[in-house]
């Protein structure tokens, strides 16, 4: 009774399942191109290099939109962000001077 390979068949019909519901790619295409996002810092006007969240550019940018939950920053202003990001507890010592 070849028991194990109606099991064998059967599992990788499943796996093809799970395959085929990640492929509607189209749909998901409904985003506008990238190119045309600008920085997300007020009066900045240089091409996006990176998005970050919101919740943590507020801390480094003021006049953030809270209502959104990423930013999108230039490289000038993603350098920015990273370098006061970097290292909260020496961030936090400059403070003092
Ligand atoms: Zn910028």
């Amino acid at each position: 009774m070849p028991t194990g390979a109606t099991r064998g068949s059967s599992r990788s019909d499943l796996m093809l399942f799970g395959k085929k519901e990640e492929e509607p790619q189209s749909l998901r295409k409904s985003k506008p191109a990238e190119e045309e996002v600008k920085c997300g810092i007020s009066g900045c006007k240089e091409a996006v290099a990176r998005s970050v969240p919101v919740k943590k550019a507020k801390a480094v940018f003021y006049g953030l939109d809270p209502s959104k939950r990423r930013i999108h920053l230039c490289k000038t202003h993603y350098k920015e962000f990273k370098k006061k990001t970097k290292g909260d507890r020496d961030a936090e010592r400059w403070g003092w001077n």
